[in-house]
């Protein structure tokens, strides 16, 4: 079971974001290295808002080892349906 990052659409995320209480799990997303419970609650940003900051800095990944060697910004984005503006 993984789940997918409202941010950047990565869909390999190993634990919900945030448990039934409430509680961020504090994992990194691997794709745009948004940490739940630090990125939103600590430093207030939204998904969108990081999402932009994300992209304008050239979308890179947080842990490049594990970005695909065909990846798509634009399809993932798809996968929380985001159309990319051009
Ligand atoms: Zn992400």
């Amino acid at each position: 079971m993984t789940y997918i990052c409202p941010v950047c659409g990565y869909d390999g995320l190993e634990e919900p974001l945030y448990d039934e209480d409430g509680d961020p799990s504090y994992e990194i997303c691997s794709c745009c290295g948004f940490e739940y419970g630090f990125d939103d609650l600590d430093q207030e940003y939204s998904f969108e808002q990081y999402r932009r900051k994300w992209i304008e800095q050239g979308a890179s990944w947080f842990s490049d080892y594990l970005k695909p060697s065909k990846w798509s910004l634009k399809k993932q984005l798809e996968n929380i349906n985001v159309i990319m503006e051009e």
